[in-house]
């Protein structure tokens, strides 16, 4: 497809195109990201915030029309909004906004929206300005910029790492994190039968294990003996069945090595982590968190940033009630959208005649979800074989599928597949980030 030729586009694609608005750096700005796409474009975005709102936006990109229309249509839609709301700006809209692109320019729309997101994540890590700042501007007839001319907070080494770890994860459609309160629940379980069902229906799926205190991804998935390829440059996950997959597990000699860490050592090793891995394309990334919702469920949630939403894991006890309320605070705090509540080990499934024993109380999981305003994606009884799967290390929706247990896990992905339906389909004969 040649993207020069402007005959293929909407008309207001092709006036964008044509005339990019905002288009050059701003002199004075609050915060700046640059991502180069997966195409080789590269795409930067400066934003002047004023009260919270984007008081102007602008962009360069080297890409072409596609590239020009969407960085164009992307400041023109953060223009005047606040800052929370910017970062919501998805490819859907500024694809939509544009009337549409020729096929296989989707891409275009979703590094314009991904490093619109990524300069506004730079602008929040930026401490509020001082009141003497403040005097400063205005005095200088400047009262829009509280920030003149101020660097990001980020040295340049760690705004660097950044932009590389968002240059590879806006190849990325869909990031969605399994939460949970506390450890034990099953949220490792969650994690790689959810990503197996997504991987089984067809999608292009990797599974991040970042939990420090016991990747146990490795064991459930049979990879104890893999160790990672990489270069000096990056990580590359093991694939299994099309599966990709990445644990700290693999990089640990023994599970002993991340108990030692300590603060600052175990965020820099999960921020080089993060930053390392290569995906390539993928349509979801199902990231197992660390436990609880301390600072390690914060760090990475923060540095992947862009997440879809989370799924949070509990058993059906009402003492996990607290947990979850945490859990649910802690995604709101986070402006991260909450996919729902999946309530483990409920009741007890007899293998032999299917019939179900409640051992722990039940119904907890449901009305739970319910108080807290949040979706119940389902309940997964205490099954003697998904011990047995997890210890084999092979995946339970895979291998016994053909169980009610199973079944019951694969619906609890339906919610994940919709998150597909709200994104322009790609063109199957074209990567699309
Ligand atoms: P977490 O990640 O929350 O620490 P895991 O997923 O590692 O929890 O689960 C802990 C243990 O419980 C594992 O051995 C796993 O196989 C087992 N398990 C999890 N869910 C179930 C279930 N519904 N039925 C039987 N065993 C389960």
């Amino acid at each position: 497809m040649d993207y020069n030729n402007l005959d293929n586009f909407s008309q207001i694609a092709r006036d964008h195109a044509e005339n990019p608005r905002n288009y050059g750096a701003l002199g004075v700005f609050d915060s700046h990201a640059r991502i180069t796409g997966p195409c080789g474009d590269s795409m930067d975005f400066w934003l002047a915030v004023r009260n919270g709102q984007v008081e102007r936006a602008s962009f360069v990109t080297d890409g072409c029309g596609p590239s020009l229309a969407s960085g164009s249509m992307a400041t023109s839609l953060a223009r005047g909004k606040y800052v929370g709301d910017v970062m919501r700006i998805g490819q859907r809209d500024i694809f939509d906004a544009l009337g549409g692109l020729p096929p296989g320019a989707e891409h275009c729309p979703l590094l314009a929206s991904n490093t619109l997101k990524a300069a506004c994540e730079n602008y929040l890590g930026i401490p509020p300005r001082s009141p003497e700042d403040k005097t400063k501007d205005e005095s200088l007839g400047n009262p829009g910029h509280a920030t003149l001319g101020r660097k990001p907070k980020e040295s340049g080494e760690q705004f660097e790492e950044q932009q590389k770890l968002q240059s590879r994860l806006c190849r990325i459609r869909h990031k969605v994190v399994v939460l949970s309160g506390k450890g034990g629940v099953g949220k490792s379980t969650v994690a790689v039968n959810l990503a197996t069902s997504l991987a089984i229906a067809g999608n292009r799926v990797g599974l991040l294990d970042v939990d420090i205190h016991g990747p146990s991804v490795p064991t459930m998935l049979g990879l104890e003996q893999e160790r990672v390829v990489g270069n000096e440059d990056a990580l590359f996950p093991v694939v299994l069945e099309g599966l990709k997959v990445m644990s700290l597990g693999f990089l640990l000699a023994s599970q002993d090595d991340a108990v030692i860490w300590r603060g600052p050592k175990k965020m820099g090793v999960i921020k080089q982590f993060l930053s390392d891995v290569e995906w390539g394309d993928l349509d979801y990334l199902i990231i197992d968190s660390p436990p609880g919702t301390g600072d390690e469920p914060l760090s990475v949630c923060q540095l992947i940033g862009n997440l879809d939403g989370a799924v949070v894991v509990t058993t059906p006890q009402k003492v996990a009630a607290v947990d979850v309320r945490k859990s649910i605070t802690f995604c709101r705090k986070l402006e991260l959208p909450i996919i729902g509540l999946v309530e483990n080990m409920n009741g007890f499934t007899c293998p032999k005649c299917g019939e179900v024993t409640q051992i722990l109380s039940s119904g907890g999981g449901r009305q739970m979800a319910k108080d807290m305003g949040v979706t119940f994606l389902g309940a997964i009884p205490i099954d003697p074989r998904i011990a047995e799967a997890g210890d084999k290390g092979k995946a339970f929706v895979q291998h016994f599928a053909a169980t009610p247990t199973a079944k019951l896990m694969q619906d609890i992905i339906q919610p994940i597949m919709a998150l597909d339906e709200s994104a322009p389909r790609k063109n199957s004969s074209q990567a699309t980030i």
